[in-house]
């Protein structure tokens, strides 16, 4: 079970429609837009594109996994994904769910090498569901939404991507991938009090936060600040990014120094 309340919906507010917040926001270069506070940050394929390192996955070997949800086990096709020179597990189930979409292992993989090195020392494994969050009645109640259906958690062992309506972009598992890995990633690193006190110093000192998913929690802001800084790192985005989230930025880098 997933012990940080981390989840993204399943829709998720989309971002390519910018023209609106340019206007009001001449200092965001274009292709640049995911700096305008959208619902979550979220950028198009070519924006991860850029920030994407190779990921192989193997042919995978039969296995067998208890899904969230259920109380067995059941066939698995288990997955090594190599990237950035380290290697992941990728669970994926034998029988994906019918009328329903999850991701490929070819969209995982691609999607791991969209986060960083650093971030991805702390996953332990990725799996594929083929059953809904089973948490999600809870959300329901919680956000006060009906249906509620989660598309993805991060937990301490690394992320869980469940079904949707409709199918996987690359973009989503990409953003998905580095959001939900950043609850697993924030679990390990605040453990360390001071850590987590930093973090919530640069939520009050920066003029302002990466989405507004991310003013739900400190968890949430972190791992939508991770989004914002693996699309805008190195990139004509960053200038702008630093501008906007200044300590947020700086406790990043030295995270990410290599
Ligand atoms: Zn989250």
């Amino acid at each position: 079970m997933c012990s940080c309340g981390a989840k993204r919906p399943e829709t998720s507010g989309s971002t390519t429609k910018p023209p609106a917040a340019k206007a009001k926001c001449p200092l965001i270069p274009e292709g640049c837009e995911y700096l305008n506070k959208p619902h979550t940050v979220e950028a198009p394929k070519k924006n991860f594109d850029k920030i994407r390192s190779k990921a192989t996955a193997d042919k995978g070997k039969p296995g067998k996994h208890k899904f969230p949800g259920d109380n067995k086990e059941s066939d698995a096709i288990i997955h090594e994904v190599e990237v950035k020179g380290r290697k992941v597990k990728v669970i994926m189930p034998k029988n994906p769910p019918k009328g329903k979409h999850t991701p490929s292992i070819d969209q995982v993989a691609e999607g791991l090498g969209t986060v960083p090195g650093e971030q991805l020392d702390s996953f332990d494994q990725v799996v594929v569901s083929p059953n809904q969050n089973p948490d999600d009645a809870y959300w329901a109640k919680e956000y006060n939404t009906p249906n509620f259906s989660s598309a993805a958690t991060g937990g301490k062992n690394g992320v869980t991507f469940y079904p949707k309506k409709t199918p996987w972009s690359q973009e989503f598992v990409d953003s998905t991938m580095i959001h939900e890995g950043g609850h697993t990633y924030s679990q390990k690193l605040w453990k360390d009090d001071k850590k987590k006190k930093e973090w919530e110093d640069a939520i009050k000192s920066d003029p302002k936060s990466p989405s507004k998913y991310a003013d739900s929690s400190v968890g949430e802001d972190f791992s939508e600040s991770l989004v914002m800084y693996s699309l805008s790192k190195g990139t004509k985005c960053e200038a702008a990014a630093k501008a906007q989230y200044p300590k947020r930025y700086e406790i990043l880098d030295g995270m990410f120094k290599k």
